[in-house]
């Protein structure tokens, strides 16, 4: 009997950031994968006296690490009476993008990182610390750069799954580096960003090395890691007016978006390090110390997309693409 493996990816209730989970179902061959279950008094979604929960194939892809017929599985979880659990934000996001698919929001996400060994920064001294920032970003080199050989196999293992991945990069800090996902719709970008970086965890677990999204890994003179999330709608990508209409309606929601932008934001969002303090809202052509960032192109060209440069490096994405298209959607069709 010929079979494949299919790798179920869900992610868990765990406060305040969740993380993925993941196992193993060997599926026959010609058949699809099933919905499964999990026991979810162990990933913070149930008690222990009535722990299952369903778990509901929404977006599968090639496995590139086991290669062949075997695939990957991301999945929704719910609950057994055929209710979305609550952890369960895709369900959400997929009402909002249904709400306002007229608009055609197209989402961009820059995913940073950091690469650890054990409890320090990947390549930095056992004792003290690498030289200052100034020479890392886009960097090259052995004395510049750690960890380029992970970073390559994930970027080859996206493509190989087929993921829309459109980029990557070495950070500000050294060890720290970047991917970009998009642009594509909201659930879209949301899956693939969750496969990407269940493919980095799983790569990078083959060197003895942990990935982190921790919004500020390194306290002090170090850059914190982001998700800087660049959107358009069908007319932003027609008009100037439109981008600038879009980053204003983000400013009476501005707390909201900072409360579910993931957590430590304030840790990271200090006004130093390229940002905009949590505390201010601030609209800036090219400017990297603003809250929404309007790119140089997209000002000479008078049409684009925008950034909000708020989101940290563990956010939600279906929280985030959610809000961002509620906020700009409903504006757009109340100036209408
Ligand atoms: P940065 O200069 O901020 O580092 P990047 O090149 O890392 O920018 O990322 C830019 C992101 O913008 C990419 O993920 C890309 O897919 C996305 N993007 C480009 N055009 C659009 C668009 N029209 N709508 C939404 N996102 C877009
Ligand atoms: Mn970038
Ligand atoms: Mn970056
Ligand atoms: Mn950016």
């Amino acid at each position: 009997m010929s079979v494949y493996k299919a790798e179920y990816i869900w992610i868990d209730g765990s406060v305040p950031t969740a993380k993925l989970r993941c196992k193993t179902k060997i599926v026959k061959m010609g058949e699809e994968a099933p919905e499964w279950g999990f026991d979810g008094s162990s990933t913070n979604q149930a008690e222990g006296h009535f722990s299952d929960r369903v778990l509901k194939p929404v977006f599968t892809c090639p496995d590139p690490i086991r290669g062949g017929a075997d695939i990957l599985v991301l999945c929704e979880v719910y609950n057994t009476d055929g209710t979305p659990h609550e952890s369960n934000m895709r369900a959400k996001c997929a009402a909002v993008a249904e709400k306002y698919a007229s608009h055609d929001m197209w989402f961009g996400i820059e995913q940073e990182y950091t690469l650890f060994d054990g409890i320090k920064p990947l390549g930095w001294p056992d004792n003290g610390f690498p030289a200052p920032q100034g020479g890392y970003y886009c960097g090259v080199g052995a004395d510049e750069v750690y960890g380029r050989g992970i970073v390559e196999i994930h970027l080859e293992a996206c493509l190989d799954a087929g993921l829309n991945i459109s980029g990557i990069n070495a950070e500000v800090m050294p060890a720290q580096w970047e991917f970009q996902v998009g642009p594509v719709g909201p659930l879209a970008v949301s899956d693939e960003l969750w496969i990407a970086r269940w493919l980095l965890y799983r790569i990078a677990e083959d060197f003895g090395v942990s990935a982190t999204l921790d919004a500020k890994p390194v306290k002090g003179d170090w850059n914190g890691a982001g998700a800087h999330t660049n959107f358009s709608t069908a007319e932003m990508r027609e008009s100037i007016d439109a981008c600038m209409a879009a980053a204003h309606a983000l400013e009476p929601r501005h707390e909201l978006h900072i409360e579910n932008y993931g957590a430590d934001i304030d840790e990271r969002l200090t006004g130093e390090h390229e940002t905009c303090s949590y505390r201010d809202f601030k609209v800036g052509v090219s400017d990297r110390g603003a809250s929404i960032r309007v790119p140089w192109q997209v000002a000479r060209d008078g049409k684009g997309y925008i950034e909000d440069r708020r989101p940290n490096a563990n956010i939600d994405p279906y929280v985030v693409t959610m809000l961002i298209t509620e906020g700009v959607c409903a504006a757009a069709e109340a100036a209408k």
